[in-house]
């Protein structure tokens, strides 16, 4: 076994602290990466905390996962020693069910391995994630970074940026369709910029007024404070998309209505509390209520690529691992800008 190290979660209540445990030895189609960033989802929050009920520890979160490869099994052709990787959500899937086929294996209808909090396909040996110093993961499911970009600030797009483009590109957004982005933190900051990136009107619907201006740098083309009813209710039956990144309960039937007729409200925000849906609120105007979780290895990869053509990189604040439990609060608080990201060197020189 290859010793590794990291932060882990040890139960639900306690911050996360130093953690020892080891990484599987190199199969023949393993690659062994040497992680030098990792990004802080709100997600690792949720699991962490255990929100969604179904944590088991100790957990290593992290799903936001670079650097670069360290060594190789017998078998891997797609990367050699040296070269930038990236591992994102998941980490192996069945390959055999028709969801895995056609290349959603995030879908997959026998076990997905997730990258952490999550079994390996032996539904046995826990996974554990990327707050850690090296991972060793099945060379299908390691990305290609694009060299052109700053790579601490390709972390995120690991979740937050397959996360919205992948919704967006399924469910048809076009150049000169409205969408608002509901939301301005991690996902939301990466849906901007990619729906500013298709050639999409942009508007960012916020409970926080102080954001305008980084939103519109971010690539916004207006700004809407959702506490403001009377601005709010001039957006009424206003939009084509809304993409949903709120990470807490809120009024779906709202935001359902300031989409037009036949528009599509998109749900990536995970709150865990279930929240009601008024059916007439969908039904008058044909609308549509819909989900989406992260993305395929080949989707992923097309999103690698097209960020690397667009130029496309999170904005991140780039942090200490000894600081993660002030950045989870600081996150839950909204005052993320607009993702954190651990310097691994910080771990590795602890
Ligand atoms: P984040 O960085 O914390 O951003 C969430 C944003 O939602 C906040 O910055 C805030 O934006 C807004 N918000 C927070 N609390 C709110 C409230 N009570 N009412 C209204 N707005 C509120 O989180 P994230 O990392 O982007 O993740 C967002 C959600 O997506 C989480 O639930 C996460 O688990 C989920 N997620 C889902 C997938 C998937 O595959 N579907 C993948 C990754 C993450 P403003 O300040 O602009 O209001
Ligand atoms: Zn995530």
């Amino acid at each position: 076994m290859i010793p590794a190290k990291g932060y882990a979660a040890k139960n639900a209540q306690d911050p996360l602290d130093f953690f020892h445990f080891e990484r599987r030895e190199l199969g023949p189609k393993d690659v062994l990466i040497d992680i030098e960033y990792c990004g802080i989802c709100h997600s690792d929050i949720h699991q962490a905390r255990n929100e969604w009920g179904n944590s088991m520890y100790p957990m290593v979160p992290g799903h936001e996962i670079v650097g670069k490869v360290k060594a190789i099994g017998s078998e891997v052709t797609k990367f050699k020693v040296g070269d930038l990787a990236g591992v994102g959500c998941f980490v192996d899937s069945c390959g055999q069910c028709s969801s895995c086929k056609e290349d959603l294996e995030q879908y997959c209808e026998v076990h997905v391995a997730s990258s952490y909090n999550g079994l390996e396909m032996d539904k046995t040996t826990p996974t554990y994630g990327g707050y850690s110093d090296q991972i060793v993961t099945t060379e299908k499911f390691v990305l290609k970074i694009p060299s052109n970009l700053d790579l601490a600030r390709v972390a995120p797009l690991l979740c937050a940026g397959i996360t919205t483009y992948s919704p967006l590109k399924e469910f048809g957004l076009k150049k000169g369709d409205k969408i608002a982005v509901l939301g301005l933190g991690g996902l939301g900051h990466m849906a901007v910029k990619i729906a500013n990136a298709i050639g999409a009107e942009v508007t960012v619907l916020s409970t926080s007024p102080s954001k305008e201006q980084d939103a519109r740098n971010l690539g916004a083309h207006h700004f809407q404070n959702t506490k403001n009813a009377g601005e709010m209710e001039k957006l009424m039956g206003h939009f084509d998309y809304i993409i949903d990144t709120v990470s807490a309960p809120h009024d779906y039937n709202f935001y359902i209505n300031l989409l037009k007729r036949d528009g599509t409200m998109i749900l990536v925000g995970a709150p865990p509390e279930p929240s009601t849906v008024a059916g007439f609120s969908l039904i008058l105007q044909r609308r549509r209520l819909v989900g989406s979780l992260v993305g395929g290895i080949a989707q992923t990869q097309e999103m690698l690529d097209f960020c690397g053509e667009h130029n496309i990189v999170s904005d991140i604040e780039l942090i200490p691992i000894q600081e993660v439990n002030a950045a989870y609060e600081r996150i839950l608080k909204s005052d993320v800008k607009y993702r954190f990201v651990i310097d691994m060197k910080s771990l590795k020189e602890a």
